[in-house]
């Protein structure tokens, strides 16, 4: 067992959490407490407060304050705010063990994938975006308006931040999610209020800590706590918010994309994937395609919005192939996350468990053939769920067109690359796919006509910060990380100088 840090130690003795609001902690204006759950363990680790619109009023009033008045942050020069990001992300890294504790404690997830996933992703995520702010550029123009008495145009754009930013985020990377949103939105110069999930709140309270220790002025980064419905609702409908950045379910983006239009505020979702990974005959090597298609779908208990969650096997192989992604399956080591042997952990909480395990029980009853695991529970205690996998699956099968967001994975045989093409084009999602072939020609001609936002060629699809991500059809409208990024938290000026 991991000894807990002296920091995490003395953060965990206070019961209850107030927000994060202005540079300090402060109690909530409302009564409500959600308790927050170690799934290992099925025990409370601390209690949130719900925030109330007038909590989220606060939050916004900081964070428009420092936008305008209190900060420099936006007027600071780009220099001057890369120095600060970039001192936040050493002391993330520094603050590494930490932090990666305590994602493991709110999700259960394993420790050397909080480690690197979670707090390494974000350090870099925010090394990634302290550089972006000197490189932040609008162009010049050569227009065609006439101007009298020889006079002429100097057009150009240029790019201002956009202005105070709601960043909602799910639980299943709770940090590393966080820094996709708040990175290259400071970076940019903006300010930002972020309201984590109820089920991972703490560790995004523990990083605004780290961010005032680094020099973030009060006000720059605010988080307040709470549900969807109440704090989540009232943050995406705030009238002051300029931009809202999300990360969840397609559901969930539905309902915020109406409350942003509402008031024509500014938006970015990220939102569900069923994404495919296609195997080929000439697969570079089956067992290499084999584990990669496990840790696709496995990695984080299935709960990676790109998990492949669905696999495309060529005929030929397909018995061979399922039957490795089988056998990797079953050697998975299930444990709690601080088992530093463990391979799989619990899921997030009880009740994405239930939801998880209905998908199992749809998959039997629609005909689907269960060929290993399904069964919740092989713990005394905790939210754990054994790696499943189901094959002889159509694509008319819910657990083959719905997001399980789970370690669950339906195979399907396919004949050549067009049968494969129309089964992974087949869904209303379209976040990532991989493809596993040997013939450069024919992975090419699957990148170019998969109708996803991210692909992945003889490899599991992983995040990086110069990388863009996003999908296509309802996986979501825009892309974060990379360049584009950046350019979510601005917003272009035209300017024509006549002289
Ligand atoms: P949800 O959509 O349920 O929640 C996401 C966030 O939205 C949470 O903070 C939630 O708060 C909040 N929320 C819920 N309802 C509202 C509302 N009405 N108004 C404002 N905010 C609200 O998703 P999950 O947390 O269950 O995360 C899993 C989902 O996220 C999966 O579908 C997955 O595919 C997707 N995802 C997508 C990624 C991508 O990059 N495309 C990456 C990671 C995940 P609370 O939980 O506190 O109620």
């Amino acid at each position: 067992m991991v000894q807990l840090t002296n920091r995490l130690t003395q953060f965990l003795t206070k019961k209850k959490h107030q927000h994060f609001i202005n540079g300090t902690y402060q109690n909530s204006i409302g009564e409500e407490q959600i308790g927050v759950i170690n799934p290992a363990t099925e025990e409370e680790i601390g209690q949130i407060a719900v925030g109330t619109t007038e909590d989220v009023d606060k939050a916004v009033l900081a964070a428009k304050n420092a936008f305008h008045h209190t900060s420099d942050w936006r007027k600071m020069s780009p220099d001057d705010r890369e120095k600060i990001l970039y001192r936040f992300a050493e002391l993330i890294a520094e603050n590494s063990e930490s932090l990666a504790q305590l994602v493991t404690l709110e999700n259960g997830k394993l420790i050397k994938d909080a480690r690197s996933s979670d707090v390494g992703g974000a350090a870099k995520t925010f090394r990634y975006y302290a550089g972006w702010t000197t490189k932040i550029e609008g162009e010049t123009l050569d227009i065609s308006q006439p101007q009298k008495g020889g006079r002429q145009n100097f057009a150009f754009t240029k790019r201002e931040p956009i202005g105070v930013v709601a960043a909602i985020v799910p639980w299943n990377f709770p940090i590393s999610i966080a820094a996709w949103k708040i990175a290259p939105a400071l970076a940019a110069g903006c300010t930002v209020v972020l309201k984590p999930s109820e089920e991972t709140p703490l560790s995004a309270l523990l990083l605004a800590e780290i961010a005032m220790e680094a020099g973030m002025p009060p006000g720059v980064l605010n988080i307040v706590t709470g549900d969807g419905r109440t704090t989540g609702a009232s943050l995406t409908a705030h009238k002051d918010v300029k931009k809202i950045t999300f990360t969840g379910s397609t559901y969930t983006g539905k309902i915020i994309g109406r409350a942003a239009i509402e008031n024509i505020t500014d938006i970015s979702l990220e939102l569900g994937g069923k994404s495919p990974a296609i195997v080929f005959n000439d697969a570079p090597d089956l067992d290499f395609a084999a584990n990669g298609v496990a840790a696709g779908i496995f990695r984080n208990q299935g709960q990676v919005c790109v998990a492949g969650s669905r696999v495309y096997i060529q005929k030929k192989v397909y018995d061979k192939v399922l039957t490795d992604i089988s056998h990797a399956a079953q050697k998975m080591k299930i444990s709690h996350g601080f088992d530093e042997t463990a391979q799989l952990g619990p899921l997030v909480s009880k009740s994405h468990l239930q939801k998880v395990c209905k998908y199992i029980d749809s998959g039997m009853e629609e005909g689907a053939k269960l060929i290993s695991g399904g069964t919740k529970n092989p713990l005394d205690k905790g939210y754990f769920l054994q790696p499943t996998i189901f094959s002889s699956v159509d694509n008319e099968k819910t657990i083959i067109r719905e997001e399980i967001f789970g370690p669950v994975l339906a195979a399907v045989p396919f004949d050549d690359m067009e049968d494969a093409l129309r089964l992974a084009n087949d869904s209303q999602l379209g976040l990532a796919a991989t493809v596993w072939t040997k013939d450069i020609s024919k992975a090419m001609a699957m990148v170019n006509r998969l109708e996803a936002g991210v692909v992945y060629v003889n490899s599991p699809v992983r995040s990086d910060p110069a990388l863009p991500l996003g999908g296509y059809k309802q996986s979501g409208i825009g892309r974060e990380l990379g360049k584009v990024g950046i350019y979510n938290y601005t917003t272009l000026k035209s300017v024509n100088i006549v002289y």
